[in-house]
């Protein structure tokens, strides 16, 4: 079987919508180990054949077999595989890629082939060594001659074995003494078993050759015909290219090149990527700040409310919108019975206080003594800063424990004396008898302080008395045995919104009341005033994100559009050595994720650097950028990458590998 058949093959182009036929009805066979040249004068259609003997270029009309197989059959990525394990391509103007060193654009077929880093940079050393190039590894195709750039682009055709090798003018940009040197080097070769195919329109090149084919205007003229000798030894028995690995590596070797040359081209071309991340950086800015600020706007609310607080409504005694000198009524069992049947009430708790006289060794003061639930000191932002906390133990036994604040402490004890262990009497009433001394009316109940508590932060509902708590079964059934109510809690069951219940239960107090003399507070009001502003906020910073991020993605899309216009003749050399459309797909989208990851991290940055400054300058939001924001700019910067990547992905990978490299 012939190693390479052409029956009838033309090829026309098509300008301007008139026919070019640059070949026309070629039949020609070539045998494993020949040596061809195929002359013929400029314009007369070498190149042509030449790129569709390569499987660059298809043929408009015939057939080609490679190996029996119709070419025209073969998928674009099954032509890259023929190119890639096939074919050696050595061209006129050598086609390095200008960035890589010379070992580099040797081992670039490798690459394709899936063949391990370490291993495709040993052969390409081997390679370079062996055409004489052991000094140069590092050099790049600018600081080396036009004869070792040549070389160079021999080693990279010889890297995957290079079984037919086409060399299309091979000598033409060079002088006479490089040009001899290369003749010999492919005689060299296909003396070791190398089929090759020699393009030139110089006669004397073309008589190294064992076989001159003559072209005129598309047609074979001659041929010479093949000498019976002219086959070399051992035919096809050449040198073979390393073997790829499996699908792991070929993956490996696939995303290490992607990654490699997307950082080279953005490297490449600092300003313009920089300029061009400004959209996405903006863009991901704002993602970023929005997440931040309502992160921050939640923790400030759950710093300020803490979570036990939600579904539930304080309401208490006293409102600042009473007329001086009215006295606000407490609430009577009745009425709190009627908030609680409520509908949306769960249940309702107590909490009472009330000012008592409080005495220690001689020392006597007006406290406000209040009735402790379990979550009391959280609600009130203290923290106990001495002993302990009320216990539920405390509260089952009613123990007469009780926990005492700074003014309280400052005012019952001498500076720097223990308190813990203490006893302290507090009565509910007092008179005062004479002249000075106060004297309690009634029981006075003994309580033991356990604990010192303390403003948890800045923010303090102190009062102007300083506060004892006991447990609040303690202070309703031994203290104060009064059963109206100063403050109570309403436990809210979920099943009508806060709001709703906040309003029914205002309605029917004012109406028992005859007036509002008393006040409420929820979480879930103060939760929706911070959610009203954070959610302006958070639509404002949307829409300039998406805007953004829409623009830098048009923008990013705009300039990978232009590096692949500018880049057309490297994809056309790597699809010359056998990269498939992925792979160049896979580059250019790898560049476009990247650049906006860039964009993105940049974007990041500034809305680290914009919440320092916030955070510097007040004190009420505190803001962070978190690792989650991290993430999430990260996969917004990349799924924009991704979508404006993929149109100029695409274009790059339905390039034909002949027009692209055609395209200076
Ligand atoms: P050679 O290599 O022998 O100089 P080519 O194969 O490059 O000749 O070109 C053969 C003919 O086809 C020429 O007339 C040329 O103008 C034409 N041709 C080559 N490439 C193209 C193309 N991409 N579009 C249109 N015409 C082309
Ligand atoms: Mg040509």
């Amino acid at each position: 079987m012939a190693l390479i058949e052409l029956t009838g093959v033309g090829r026309h182009y098509r300008l301007a919508g008139i026919d070019v036929p640059a070949l026309e009805g070629v039949d020609l066979t070539i045998e494993a180990g020949e040596f061809v040249a195929i002359m013929g004068q400029s314009g007369s259609g070498k190149s042509t054949l030449m790129n569709v003997l390569g499987c660059l270029d298809v043929p408009t009309a015939g057939h080609l077999l490679i190996d029996g197989r119709d070419a025209g059959a073969l998928q674009p990525d099954e032509l890259a595989a023929l190119r890639r394990e096939r074919f050696g391509f050595i061209f006129q103007r050598y086609h390095l890629l200008p960035h890589m060193d010379a070992r580099a654009n040797a081992a670039l077929p490798a690459v394709y082939a899936g063949v391990d880093i370490k291993d495709r940079r040993e052969r390409a050393e081997a390679l370079l060594e062996r055409l004489g190039l052991g000094s140069r590894m590092h050099h790049k195709p600018n600081e080396l001659s036009g004869g070792q750039q040549q070389r160079v682009s021999i080693a990279r055709a010889l890297m995957n074995g290079g079984q037919i090798i086409l060399a299309d003018e091979p000598t033409g940009a060079l002088d006479s003494q490089s040009g001899a040197e290369l003749l010999a080097l492919l005689a060299e070769l296909h003396r070791r078993g190398h089929t090759i195919i020699l393009v030139t329109h110089d006669a004397a090149v073309a008589a190294h050759a064992r076989r001159i084919i003559e072209l005129r205007d598309g047609r074979i003229v001659h041929d010479s015909g093949a000498p019976a000798d002219h086959q070399s030894a051992a035919p096809g028995a050449t040198e073979r290219g390393l073997a790829g690995g499996g699908w792991w590596q070929r993956l490996r070797a696939q995303w290490r090149e992607a990654l490699q040359s997307a950082l080279q081209a953005l490297l490449g071309n600092r300003l313009r990527s920089a300029l061009s991340m400004l959209g996405i950086s903006i863009g991901i800015a704002a993602v970023v700040s929005i997440m931040a600020l309502t992160g921050a706007a939640r923790g400030s609310i759950e710093r300020d409310v803490g979570a036990f607080m939600q579904g539930r409504i304080l309401v208490y005694r006293g409102n600042p919108a009473l007329p001086p000198g009215a006295v606000p009524r407490p609430f009577r069992p009745s009425e709190v019975a009627a908030v609680s049947a409520l509908p949306g009430v769960r249940g309702v708790t107590f909490e009472r206080e009330a000012q008592m006289t409080a005495r220690h060794a001689n020392r006597d003061s007006m406290v406000n003594v209040l009735g402790a639930e379990p979550q009391t000191l959280a609600m009130r932002k203290l923290k106990v800063v001495e002993g302990r906390a009320l216990t539920d133990a405390d509260l089952g036994t009613r123990a007469q424990v009780a926990l005492i604040d700074d003014k309280a402490r400052n005012s019952l004890f001498r500076a720097g004396e223990a308190v813990i262990g203490r006893t302290l009497m507090v009565a509910p009433q007092m008179q005062v008898a004479g002249a000075g001394a106060a004297v309690p009316e009634g029981v006075a109940l003994p309580v033991t302080i356990v604990g010192v508590v303390a403003a948890d932060g800045m923010t303090d509902f102190g009062s102007w008395l300083g506060r004892v708590f006991v447990p609040h079964t303690t202070f309703s059934q031994k203290l104060d045995l009064r059963t109206d109510a100063d403050t109570f809690n309403v436990l809210l069951d979920n099943s009508v919104p806060p709001d709703e219940v906040l309003k029914q239960l205002t309605y029917r107090l004012r109406a028992l009341h005859g007036e509002e003399d008393f006040g409420t507070w929820s979480a879930d009001e103060e939760f929706r005033k911070f959610q009203q502003i954070t959610g302006a906020l958070s639509l404002l910073f949307a829409g300039v994100g998406a805007i953004s991020l829409f623009v830098g993605g048009v923008g990013v899309m705009n300039i990978m559009l232009v590096s692949v216009s500018e880049r057309t003749r490297e994809i056309g050399i790597r699809m010359a050595v056998g990269a498939r459309q992925a792979d160049v797909r896979l580059q250019f989208l790898v560049e476009a994720v990247l650049l906006c990851c860039l964009g993105g991290l940049a974007g990041v940055m500034l809305s680290w650097v914009g919440s320092q400054v916030l955070n510097r300058v007040q004190t009420s939001l505190h803001v962070e950028v978190s690792w989650a924001a991290l993430g999430v700019a990260f996969g917004v910067a990349s799924l924009v990458g991704l979508i404006f990547g993929t149109l100029p992905a695409r274009r790059a990978a339905a390039l034909s590998p002949v027009d692209a490299l055609a395209r200076e």
